[in-house]
């Protein structure tokens, strides 16, 4: 159940509600949606259900609702200031605005190897155009035997390589014991497609304060389950999410590219939630020959921006690191779905034209 709130109710009319519900041997939690809040009833409640709707006479309260959907506080339907679907809610990441007029680029290595090849990978793409570095510390491989990051070493660099470039940084997290310090060391957490559905880390980010990119992928990558774990995170505290449309694996794909981009959804998605949506061409497809097209078609479907794949000009496919300084080893750099930097200038030009 949920009580929705009138949108002048003062604190202590809330307060009020909160400790009725206390005295009924409930928990709430107070969710603040973009133009409406309620409060979001903990607990079993089926045989205090007479209790529950009782509460429709305190002063400030709106509506006591069941919850009858999967997801509510992102979506449209909840938030009737975003019900133009050309409207989305714009999160700032110093300074630059997600969800606005002007899609933005993010753009990066897969991996982060050691300084120099994020500090050049960093200036490269930024010179060329791009808002946001990306780069992963922590790895999801799916050999436990390749390379798995640097880790917190890896933040620190990164965080160091974006203050001396003047650039936001984004990386992803994959273990609600990496959340805090991940957050301390980037601007933007990202949840990787194979933890869309990873409930306690959603919470978990859902907690923190960085703006949260939550990629969709997992064993059900439906819109409706998509939603639900940005309702997850959202449900938690943090307003300020966005998707990520990274392509899924279909019957057919694997034939010629690593995934399908799923546009359908794109505009399934934008109908049905006020969150800003980006595209990740490089991921979706695995391939550097159709990063340019996918990109643009994602542009003309309107999206919020891209996040692309880039790597240092004539990069080594065998990139040295050390983690703490110790043994020399080589990992892998994702050649085959990164452009090279020059190669990125080139499809910022092309791209300009679009937006
Ligand atoms: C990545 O962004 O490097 C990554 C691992 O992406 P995904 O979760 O989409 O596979
Ligand atoms: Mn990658």
């Amino acid at each position: 159940m949920t009580i929705l709130v009138k949108k002048n109710a003062t604190e202590q009319q809330i307060k009020a509600v909160m400790e009725a519900l206390g005295n009924i041997g409930l928990a709430g939690s107070l969710v603040q949606g973009e133009t409406q809040k309620m409060i979001w009833i903990r607990g079993e409640e089926t045989t205090k259900m007479d209790a529950i709707k009782a509460l429709v006479n305190y002063e400030g309260v709106e509506k006591v609702n069941p919850v009858n959907e999967y997801y509510k506080i992102v979506s449209r339907k909840f938030n009737p200031d975003y019900s133009d679907v050309s409207t989305t809610k714009i999160i700032d990441v110093q300074g630059v605005k997600i969800g606005g007029s002007k899609p933005v680029i993010i753009a990066g290595p897969c991996t982060i190897f050691n300084y120099d090849q994020l500090l050049e990978t960093a200036k490269a793409v930024k010179e060329a155009g791009a808002d946001i570095l990306r780069g992963g510390a922590y790895k999801p491989r799916t050999s436990p035997y390749s390379f798995q990051g640097l880790g917190e070493e890896g933040l620190k660099i990164m965080y160091k390589v974006g203050k001396e470039v003047g650039i936001p940084i984004i990386t992803e997290v994959l273990d609600t014991r990496d959340v805090d310090i991940a957050a301390k060391y980037s601007d933007i957490l990202q949840i990787g497609a194979r933890n869309m559905q990873n409930f306690e880390l959603l919470k978990e980010v859902g907690k923190q304060q960085n703006p949260v990119l939550l990629k969709r992928g997992g064993l059900e990558p439906t819109l409706e389950n998509w939603l639900c774990c940005a309702e997850y995170i959202m449900i938690e505290g943090n307003q300020n999410i966005i998707l990520c449309e990274r392509g899924i694996p279909t019957r057919m794909s694997g034939e010629y590219s690593r995934n399908t981009l799923d546009f359908n959804i794109i505009k399934a998605a934008q109908e049905k939630t006020y969150l800003p949506i980006i595209v990740d061409p490089s991921h979706a497809s695995g391939r550097r020959d159709m990063i340019e097209g996918l990109s643009k078609a994602a542009l003309s479907m309107g999206v919020n921006g891209l996040m692309i794949e880039v790597m240092r000009d004539n990069e080594e496919q065998h990139i040295k690191y050390t983690v703490n300084g110790e043994n020399e080893i080589t990992g892998f750099c994702d050649y085959k779905q990164s452009l090279e930097a020059a190669d990125f200038k080139k499809l910022m030009g092309c791209l300009k034209n679009m937006y």
